[in-house]
């Protein structure tokens, strides 16, 4: 552990690979971050079985991968750590089929704690309730520990009846190579809120807000679409590549002086106080389970208006101009991400 941040930090010194040594892992799910957890802890020589429906597809890939493979309920019952990486908005339905199968002792563990902290999932006296959240999707979650550089994670723990959580919890992000970048302390409140805050206003819906009005404004005003794409989507890249190297004084250094007095005098006139406004407002509905409630609503209600916004998305000038130019160009051609699933 180090002192160096207002929260404590574990390192691989601090895990004590013993505690899960003889201990078997059900990993439920095999998705983004199933896979690579189920692929780790085996490398870890971790006894894993992977849970799955006997009708997926992943079922073959986990086999044909060297893992052991059963449907959810038997390998949590099997287990003595059942880990829950199926999609969140799926996760209580697992968890009914499965609870007969966690006994005393036993850990239910999470990789984000949306339904722990909203209270969809109501986990058993008796069992620990843990959180290794790797702060990576899962590829490179596989790839950092193949490549034995680590995956930073967030630590939480919810239950703790055996007095073991944490150490356990620990060790079992020591097994799939998170202690080796450090691993954060949090609390299952603190990683949910922070997560559904940041994706809303600032990353993903932030984000895609700001570059579609820049574009909109430059296409109203009669510029051509190629340039207004250019300008504030592919250039974003650029900009956050420097802020992720070097924090924003090093993107501002590395910018025109026009760029930087234009940028610090005029920016914060266009996200004014009125979008902080916004922002709390957007905090406030997460803090109070308002938006929990209105997402888990429009999952019963089989997502329809997620699905006329996702529509409505796909359909913006910005993805058919961007289509066009990207395939112009060779260099945007190398790891061309794969195509997202779209809703039912
Ligand atoms: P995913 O969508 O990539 O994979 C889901 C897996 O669950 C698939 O193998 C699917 O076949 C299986 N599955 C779906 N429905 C099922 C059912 N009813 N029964 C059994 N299996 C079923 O999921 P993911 O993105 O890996 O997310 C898993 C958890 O990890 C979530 O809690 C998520 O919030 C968290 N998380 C994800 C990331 C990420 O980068 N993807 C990062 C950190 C935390
Ligand atoms: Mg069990
Ligand atoms: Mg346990
Ligand atoms: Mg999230
Ligand atoms: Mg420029």
């Amino acid at each position: 552990m180090t002192d160096e941040f207002t929260v404590p930090v574990y390192y691989d010194d601090d895990a004590n690979s013993d505690v899960i040594a003889d201990k078997t892992v059900a990993v439920l799910g095999y998705g983004s971050q199933g896979h690579a957890h189920a692929q780790n802890l085996d490398d870890s020589g971790i006894d894993v079985i992977v849970g799955l429906r006997q009708s997926s597809d992943s079922w073959t890939q986990a086999e044909n991968d060297g893992l052991r493979v059963a449907t959810p309920d038997d390998a949590a019952a099997e287990a003595d750590i059942v880990s829950m990486l199926v999609p969140d908005t799926v996760q209580p339905a697992v968890f009914e089929a499965i609870s007969d199968g966690l006994e005393e002792g036993d850990t239910l563990q999470f990789a984000h704690g949306f339904n722990i902290h909203y209270n969809q999932i109501q986990p058993p006296e008796g069992v620990d309730v843990t959180m290794i959240a790797p702060k990576t999707p899962g590829h490179l979650l596989r790839r950092n520990y193949v490549e034995d550089t680590g995956t930073p994670a967030l630590l939480a723990v919810y239950q703790n009846t055996t007095g073991e959580a944490k150490e356990e919890a620990l060790a079992y992000a020591q097994a799939i190579g998170c202690t080796r970048a450090g691993v954060v302390e949090t609390t299952f409140r603190e990683e949910v809120e922070t997560d559904l805050f940041g994706e809303q206003a600032v990353l993903c819906g932030g984000i895609t807000s700001l570059i579609k009005k820049g574009y909109e404004t430059l296409v109203d005003a009669g510029y051509s679409p190629e340039m207004a794409y250019f300008e504030c989507l592919n250039e974003m890249k650029l900009i956050v590549d420097l802020m992720y190297e070097g924090g924003m004084a090093e993107m501002w250094n590395s910018v025109s002086d026009t760029a930087e007095y234009g940028g610090l005098a005029v920016g914060p006139e266009i996200v004014d106080e009125s979008v902080r406004e916004n922002m709390d407002e957007a905090l406030e509905a997460v803090q109070n389970g308002e938006f929990a409630r209105e997402w888990i609503a429009e999952n019963q209600a089989g997502r329809p208006s997620y699905t006329q916004l996702y529509r409505a998305d796909r359909n913006h000038d910005i993805e058919e101009v961007g289509a066009r130019l990207r395939a112009l160009f060779s260099w945007a051609e190398e790891e061309a991400p794969e195509e997202a699933e779209a809703p039912a």
